[in-house]
């Protein structure tokens, strides 16, 4: 790679998270819709994709119009989606597949040559199970006597919890772990942090060296680790400068970025590793740190890109300024 190569440059196409990433429920993350279009006059394919199972990538691309973000409907790649295609190659086509989740969901279903079915009739062969809000006992019902009765079972997502504006609410994974406890079976998944998902988007872009893009260690870049794809983590959603540093070994990004601006930035800049600007000394139990040479010493990024490096290696999370522009930076990151 030389060292002008962007982000942009040393992918062939963009796997973008959708909340927390490109919008912000109904707000949109400033900058997104810049990046996007910027990827776009570059001929990078994007991708949009969503653990949600609940909506039809139509109302996906309605939502993203609504936050200045125009996409076509198969620039969409959602949990549904992902969870029929695992489904369609376990069972025969044509087969009884028990829907539990949305009418979008039973449309992929359909569209996938299965026959979706809300009973366990003899003969359902699988079991697929997405967010609704409408899921009530009667469906887990059903979908506890077809899982018992020997049907393949997939789940679209495990996220335990839906951010909603009253709070967390129970997610599909709440409702999966019902019917976990109910069976004792364990259902196959497609969304992230498992690959099926991530490997779809790809996939539909022709891609063999995405960069997924997200705001969450243990769904999107998780993911992007099982998958071996590079992953970029975000400031503008979950993830804060503390929760990098405390990441685990499968939870790690290759690339550091406040927001999506950094899609434009010089790839090496953006990855974690030691920064020109800053020195950390990794002796004692803290990681403490001083402006170095001639770098972007006022850079709080490259600081937080060094010192993800530096915690990583020696498991040491705790930071301490070694001069005053470190205190600066730091206190910008949060970590003192
Ligand atoms: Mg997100």
């Amino acid at each position: 790679m030389n060292d002008a190569a962007t982000l942009l440059d040393v992918c062939d196409a963009l796997l973008f998270d959708l909340d927390g990433t490109v919008y912000r429920g109904a707000d949109p993350v400033p900058g997104a819709a810049d990046a996007v279009s910027r990827a776009r006059s570059r001929d990078t394919p994007v991708r949009f994709v969503t653990n949600n199972a609940s909506k039809a990538p139509e109302a996906v691309v309605a939502h993203l119009a609504e936050v200045g973000v125009p996409a076509a409907d198969d620039e969409v790649s959602t949990s549904a989606q992902a969870g029929v295609r695992l489904l369609a190659e376990r069972i025969d086509p044509g087969a009884r597949a028990l829907v539990v989740g949305t009418e979008a969901l039973a449309d992929q279903v359909a569209a996938a040559g299965l026959t979706p079915v809300r009973t366990a009739d003899d003969g359902v062969a699988g079991v697929v199970q997405g967010h609704s809000p409408d899921t009530a006992w009667p469906v887990l019902a059903e979908a506890c006597l077809a899982i018992r009765a020997g049907a393949v079972w997939v789940a679209c997502n495990e996220d335990t919890t839906l951010p909603a504006e009253r709070g967390l609410l129970p997610g599909n994974g709440a409702m999966v772990a019902a019917l976990r406890a109910a069976t004792g079976a364990a259902p196959v998944v497609a969304g992230k942090p498992e690959t099926p998902l991530l490997r779809l988007a790809a996939d539909s872009a022709g891609s063999t060296r995405p960069l997924v893009v997200g705001d969450r260690l243990d769904t999107d870049i998780a993911g992007a680790a099982a998958a071996d794809m590079a992953s970029l983590a975000v400031l503008t959603g979950v993830v804060t400068p503390a929760g990098l540093l405390a990441a685990g070994p499968g939870q790690r990004p290759g690339y550091v970025a406040a927001d999506l601006a950094a899609l434009d930035e010089p790839a090496c800049r953006v990855a974690v590793g030691p920064q020109d600007g800053w020195h950390i000394d990794t002796g004692g139990d803290t990681l403490t740190v001083t402006t170095a040479g001639t770098g972007d010493a006022a850079d709080p990024m490259a600081l937080l890109r060094a010192l993800c490096d530096a915690a990583w290696r020696t498991g040491i999370m705790a930071a301490r300024p070694g001069d005053d522009a470190a205190a600066t930076a730091l206190a910008d990151l949060g970590l003192t």
